[in-house]
Protein backbone atom coordinates (compact mmCIF):
# COMPACT_ATOMS: atom_id res chain seq x y z
CA UNK A 1 0.00 0.00 0.00
CA UNK A 2 2.61 2.12 -0.09
CA UNK A 3 2.28 3.98 -2.95
CA UNK A 4 -1.23 5.10 -1.28
CA UNK A 5 0.13 6.86 1.76
CA UNK A 6 -0.74 10.41 1.46
CA UNK A 7 -3.57 9.84 -1.46
CA UNK A 8 -7.07 10.97 -0.69
CA UNK A 9 -9.96 8.37 -0.29
CA UNK A 10 -13.94 8.79 -0.44
CA UNK A 11 -15.57 6.50 1.62
CA UNK A 12 -19.55 6.66 1.38
CA UNK A 13 -21.44 5.16 4.18
CA UNK A 14 -18.06 5.50 6.63
CA UNK A 15 -20.43 5.77 9.73
CA UNK A 16 -21.32 2.77 10.43
CA UNK A 17 -20.58 -1.26 9.58
CA UNK A 18 -18.37 -2.31 6.23
CA UNK A 19 -17.86 1.77 5.25
CA UNK A 20 -16.51 2.36 8.89
CA UNK A 21 -13.88 -0.75 8.66
CA UNK A 22 -12.80 0.31 5.40
CA UNK A 23 -12.54 3.48 6.20
CA UNK A 24 -10.12 2.65 9.73
CA UNK A 25 -7.79 0.15 7.18
CA UNK A 26 -7.50 3.45 4.72
CA UNK A 27 -6.47 5.58 7.56
CA UNK A 28 -4.15 3.15 8.99
CA UNK A 29 -2.48 2.69 5.90
CA UNK A 30 -1.27 6.22 5.67
CA UNK A 31 -4.29 7.81 3.43
CA UNK A 32 -6.15 10.98 3.59
CA UNK A 33 -9.75 9.69 4.50
CA UNK A 34 -13.24 11.80 3.72
CA UNK A 35 -16.02 10.58 5.16
CA UNK A 36 -19.28 11.03 3.97
CA UNK A 37 -22.95 10.04 5.38
CA UNK A 38 -25.69 11.47 7.21
CA UNK A 39 -24.48 10.58 10.53
CA UNK A 40 -20.95 12.86 10.52
CA UNK A 41 -21.16 12.79 14.71
CA UNK A 42 -20.12 8.65 13.95
CA UNK A 43 -17.48 9.66 11.47
CA UNK A 44 -16.27 12.35 13.93
CA UNK A 45 -16.04 9.68 16.46
CA UNK A 46 -13.72 6.92 14.28
CA UNK A 47 -11.72 10.48 13.96
CA UNK A 48 -10.74 10.65 17.40
CA UNK A 49 -9.84 6.90 17.82
CA UNK A 50 -7.79 7.22 14.53
CA UNK A 51 -5.59 10.64 15.60
CA UNK A 52 -2.62 8.52 16.16
CA UNK A 53 -2.70 6.77 13.07
CA UNK A 54 -0.58 7.90 10.08
CA UNK A 55 -3.83 8.56 7.65
CA UNK A 56 -5.98 11.88 8.40
CA UNK A 57 -10.10 11.35 8.73
CA UNK A 58 -12.26 14.25 7.30
CA UNK A 59 -15.69 13.72 7.99
CA UNK A 60 -18.79 15.36 5.43
CA UNK A 61 -22.38 15.15 6.10
CA UNK A 62 -23.84 14.17 3.35
CA UNK A 63 -27.05 12.45 2.55
CA UNK A 64 -26.50 10.31 -0.84
CA UNK A 65 -30.05 10.58 -2.10
CA UNK A 66 -29.76 14.29 -2.48
CA UNK A 67 -27.64 15.31 -5.55
CA UNK A 68 -26.66 18.71 -4.00
CA UNK A 69 -25.15 17.69 -1.16
CA UNK A 70 -22.64 15.16 -3.06
CA UNK A 71 -21.91 17.79 -5.61
CA UNK A 72 -20.96 20.28 -2.22
CA UNK A 73 -18.93 17.39 -0.78
CA UNK A 74 -16.50 16.67 -3.73
CA UNK A 75 -16.24 20.60 -3.79
CA UNK A 76 -15.35 21.16 -0.38
CA UNK A 77 -12.71 17.71 -0.74
CA UNK A 78 -11.39 19.69 -3.97
CA UNK A 79 -10.57 23.11 -2.27
CA UNK A 80 -10.04 21.52 1.19
CA UNK A 81 -7.98 17.78 0.52
CA UNK A 82 -6.98 17.61 -2.90
CA UNK A 83 -7.44 15.06 -5.90
CA UNK A 84 -9.25 12.32 -5.46
CA UNK A 85 -7.46 8.91 -5.84
CA UNK A 86 -10.04 6.09 -5.41
CA UNK A 87 -13.79 6.41 -4.15
CA UNK A 88 -15.38 3.59 -2.50
CA UNK A 89 -19.05 3.39 -2.91
CA UNK A 90 -19.97 2.05 0.35
CA UNK A 91 -23.49 3.54 1.42
CA UNK A 92 -26.29 1.03 1.30
CA UNK A 93 -29.69 0.27 2.33
CA UNK A 94 -32.06 -2.42 3.19
CA UNK A 95 -36.00 -1.52 3.65
CA UNK A 96 -38.52 -4.10 4.32
CA UNK A 97 -40.78 -3.36 1.26
CA UNK A 98 -41.98 -6.25 -1.59
CA UNK A 99 -42.89 -6.11 -4.82
CA UNK A 100 -46.40 -7.21 -5.20
CA UNK A 101 -47.84 -4.61 -2.17
CA UNK A 102 -44.91 -2.61 -1.13
CA UNK A 103 -44.25 0.58 -0.66
CA UNK A 104 -43.28 3.06 -3.88
CA UNK A 105 -41.09 5.60 -1.17
CA UNK A 106 -39.23 2.60 0.25
CA UNK A 107 -38.35 1.34 -3.53
CA UNK A 108 -36.84 4.77 -4.38
CA UNK A 109 -35.10 4.87 -1.08
CA UNK A 110 -33.47 2.09 -1.90
CA UNK A 111 -33.05 2.94 -5.59
CA UNK A 112 -31.92 6.27 -4.76
CA UNK A 113 -29.68 5.03 -1.49
CA UNK A 114 -28.12 2.29 -3.79
CA UNK A 115 -28.31 2.78 -7.01
CA UNK A 116 -28.41 6.49 -8.02
CA UNK A 117 -26.49 7.67 -5.01
CA UNK A 118 -23.60 5.49 -6.34
CA UNK A 119 -23.29 7.03 -10.10
CA UNK A 120 -23.75 10.57 -8.89
CA UNK A 121 -20.69 9.97 -6.70
CA UNK A 122 -18.91 8.04 -9.07
CA UNK A 123 -19.28 10.82 -11.65
CA UNK A 124 -17.94 13.29 -9.27
CA UNK A 125 -15.11 11.41 -8.28
CA UNK A 126 -14.43 10.76 -12.28
CA UNK A 127 -14.37 14.51 -12.77
CA UNK A 128 -12.36 15.34 -10.24
CA UNK A 129 -9.93 12.42 -11.24
CA UNK A 130 -9.90 13.43 -14.68
CA UNK A 131 -9.55 16.89 -13.90
CA UNK A 132 -6.50 16.02 -11.97
CA UNK A 133 -4.90 13.41 -14.49
CA UNK A 134 -4.97 10.72 -11.64
CA UNK A 135 -5.63 7.77 -12.50
CA UNK A 136 -7.75 6.19 -9.74
CA UNK A 137 -9.98 3.57 -8.75
CA UNK A 138 -13.56 3.17 -7.84
CA UNK A 139 -14.44 0.34 -5.64
CA UNK A 140 -18.46 -0.26 -5.46
CA UNK A 141 -19.29 -2.72 -2.39
CA UNK A 142 -21.56 -4.74 -4.32
CA UNK A 143 -22.97 -7.84 -3.04
CA UNK A 144 -23.62 -11.46 -3.60
CA UNK A 145 -27.29 -10.55 -3.99
CA UNK A 146 -26.09 -8.69 -6.83
CA UNK A 147 -25.42 -11.83 -8.51
CA UNK A 148 -28.44 -13.64 -7.24
CA UNK A 149 -31.50 -13.11 -5.41
CA UNK A 150 -32.16 -13.86 -1.59
CA UNK A 151 -33.65 -16.64 -0.48
CA UNK A 152 -35.04 -14.30 2.85
CA UNK A 153 -37.97 -12.78 2.39
CA UNK A 154 -37.04 -9.56 4.12
CA UNK A 155 -34.82 -8.62 1.52
CA UNK A 156 -37.33 -7.72 -1.24
CA UNK A 157 -36.07 -5.38 -3.61
CA UNK A 158 -32.79 -4.73 -2.50
CA UNK A 159 -30.94 -7.73 -4.59
CA UNK A 160 -32.37 -5.52 -7.54
CA UNK A 161 -30.69 -2.31 -6.47
CA UNK A 162 -27.51 -4.29 -6.13
CA UNK A 163 -28.03 -6.21 -9.75
CA UNK A 164 -27.96 -2.81 -10.88
CA UNK A 165 -24.60 -2.05 -9.57
CA UNK A 166 -23.04 -5.18 -10.84
CA UNK A 167 -24.29 -3.70 -14.30
CA UNK A 168 -23.09 -0.09 -13.56
CA UNK A 169 -19.65 -1.88 -12.71
CA UNK A 170 -19.58 -3.21 -16.39
CA UNK A 171 -20.95 0.10 -17.54
CA UNK A 172 -18.28 1.99 -16.13
CA UNK A 173 -15.22 0.16 -17.40
CA UNK A 174 -16.85 0.03 -20.89
CA UNK A 175 -17.21 3.55 -20.80
CA UNK A 176 -13.65 3.94 -19.19
CA UNK A 177 -11.07 1.54 -21.51
CA UNK A 178 -13.40 3.00 -24.62
CA UNK A 179 -11.71 6.61 -23.58
CA UNK A 180 -8.75 4.68 -23.11
CA UNK A 181 -8.74 5.38 -19.35
CA UNK A 182 -6.10 3.52 -16.71
CA UNK A 183 -8.79 4.64 -14.06
CA UNK A 184 -10.03 0.99 -12.59
CA UNK A 185 -13.37 -0.33 -11.51
CA UNK A 186 -13.70 -2.96 -9.10
CA UNK A 187 -16.51 -4.62 -7.56
CA UNK A 188 -16.73 -6.18 -4.25
CA UNK A 189 -19.50 -8.54 -3.58
CA UNK A 190 -19.61 -10.00 0.02
CA UNK A 191 -21.65 -12.46 1.53
CA UNK A 192 -23.90 -11.78 5.04
CA UNK A 193 -21.16 -9.87 7.35
CA UNK A 194 -22.30 -8.56 10.53
CA UNK A 195 -23.76 -5.21 10.48
CA UNK A 196 -26.57 -3.52 11.83
CA UNK A 197 -27.86 -3.42 8.34
CA UNK A 198 -31.37 -5.03 9.32
CA UNK A 199 -31.55 -2.67 12.12
CA UNK A 200 -30.92 0.85 10.19
CA UNK A 201 -34.00 2.10 9.00
CA UNK A 202 -36.28 -0.74 10.86
CA UNK A 203 -36.54 -3.01 8.51
CA UNK A 204 -36.75 -5.61 11.63
CA UNK A 205 -37.39 -5.72 14.65
CA UNK A 206 -34.11 -6.50 17.01
CA UNK A 207 -36.07 -10.00 17.94
CA UNK A 208 -36.25 -10.93 14.08
CA UNK A 209 -32.83 -10.01 13.32
CA UNK A 210 -31.16 -11.68 15.89
CA UNK A 211 -33.16 -14.87 15.31
CA UNK A 212 -31.83 -14.55 11.70
CA UNK A 213 -28.44 -14.01 12.78
CA UNK A 214 -28.40 -16.91 15.21
CA UNK A 215 -29.15 -19.18 12.50
CA UNK A 216 -26.12 -18.00 10.22
CA UNK A 217 -21.96 -17.85 9.72
CA UNK A 218 -20.58 -14.18 9.21
CA UNK A 219 -18.17 -12.09 8.10
CA UNK A 220 -16.73 -9.21 9.45
CA UNK A 221 -17.03 -5.69 8.80
CA UNK A 222 -12.85 -5.75 8.72
CA UNK A 223 -13.20 -8.67 6.26
CA UNK A 224 -14.10 -6.60 3.43
CA UNK A 225 -12.35 -3.71 4.14
CA UNK A 226 -9.35 -6.37 3.93
CA UNK A 227 -10.69 -7.03 -0.04
CA UNK A 228 -10.82 -3.47 -0.34
CA UNK A 229 -7.22 -3.07 0.18
CA UNK A 230 -6.10 -6.22 -1.62
CA UNK A 231 -8.17 -4.42 -4.68
CA UNK A 232 -6.21 -1.02 -3.87
CA UNK A 233 -2.91 -2.71 -3.48
CA UNK A 234 -2.94 -4.75 -6.65
CA UNK A 235 0.02 -2.88 -9.39
CA UNK A 236 -1.40 -0.69 -11.75
CA UNK A 237 -1.53 -2.97 -14.66
CA UNK A 238 -3.35 -5.21 -12.74
CA UNK A 239 -7.61 -4.78 -12.36
CA UNK A 240 -9.71 -7.02 -10.02
CA UNK A 241 -13.28 -6.96 -11.59
CA UNK A 242 -15.39 -8.52 -8.89
CA UNK A 243 -14.30 -9.97 -5.99
CA UNK A 244 -16.98 -12.32 -3.73
CA UNK A 245 -16.07 -12.76 -0.15
CA UNK A 246 -18.20 -15.34 1.75
CA UNK A 247 -17.77 -16.86 5.18
CA UNK A 248 -16.98 -20.57 5.51
CA UNK A 249 -19.90 -22.45 5.34
CA UNK A 250 -21.61 -20.50 3.04
CA UNK A 251 -22.54 -21.92 -0.29
P1 LIG B 1 -24.71 -0.28 7.80
O1 LIG B 1 -26.16 -0.01 7.98
O2 LIG B 1 -23.87 -0.57 9.00
O3 LIG B 1 -24.02 0.93 7.04
C1 LIG B 1 -24.63 1.59 5.98
C2 LIG B 1 -23.88 2.88 5.73
O4 LIG B 1 -24.51 3.53 4.62
C3 LIG B 1 -23.95 3.82 6.92
O5 LIG B 1 -22.70 4.43 7.11
C4 LIG B 1 -24.98 4.84 6.50
O6 LIG B 1 -24.67 6.14 7.02
C5 LIG B 1 -24.78 4.86 4.99
N1 LIG B 1 -25.96 5.38 4.33
C6 LIG B 1 -27.19 4.81 4.24
N2 LIG B 1 -28.04 5.66 3.63
C7 LIG B 1 -27.33 6.78 3.34
C8 LIG B 1 -27.64 8.02 2.74
N3 LIG B 1 -28.87 8.31 2.28
N4 LIG B 1 -26.65 8.94 2.62
C9 LIG B 1 -25.41 8.68 3.07
N5 LIG B 1 -25.04 7.53 3.64
C10 LIG B 1 -26.00 6.59 3.78
O7 LIG B 1 -24.63 -1.46 6.75
P2 LIG B 1 -23.42 -2.27 6.09
O8 LIG B 1 -22.13 -1.79 6.59
O9 LIG B 1 -23.77 -3.68 6.21
O10 LIG B 1 -23.61 -1.85 4.55
C11 LIG B 1 -22.62 -1.20 3.78
C12 LIG B 1 -22.71 -1.68 2.34
O11 LIG B 1 -22.41 -3.07 2.28
C13 LIG B 1 -24.10 -1.51 1.72
O12 LIG B 1 -23.96 -1.05 0.39
C14 LIG B 1 -24.65 -2.92 1.73
O13 LIG B 1 -25.60 -3.11 0.73
C15 LIG B 1 -23.39 -3.72 1.50
N6 LIG B 1 -23.46 -5.12 1.90
C16 LIG B 1 -23.75 -5.47 3.20
C17 LIG B 1 -23.81 -6.80 3.56
C18 LIG B 1 -24.18 -7.24 4.94
O14 LIG B 1 -24.48 -8.45 5.12
N7 LIG B 1 -24.15 -6.38 5.96
C19 LIG B 1 -23.53 -7.86 2.58
C20 LIG B 1 -23.21 -7.38 1.26
C21 LIG B 1 -23.18 -6.06 0.96
P3 LIG B 1 -25.74 7.15 7.69
O15 LIG B 1 -26.89 6.34 8.18
O16 LIG B 1 -24.94 7.79 8.79
O17 LIG B 1 -26.07 8.10 6.60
Amino acid sequence: MERWVGKVAVVTGASSGIGAAITVALVQAGLQVVGLARRKHKIDELAKNLSDKPGKLYSIATDVTKETEIIDAFDWIKNNVGPVHTLINNAGIIRGTNLIDGSTSLWKETFDTNVLGLCIATREALTNMRANKVDGHIIHINSIFGHHCSKAKFFNVYPASKYAVTALTETLRRELNSNNSKIKVTSISPGLVKTDIGLNGGVLDLKTWKEFLSTLTFLNPEDVAGAVMYALATPPHVQIHELTIKPVGER
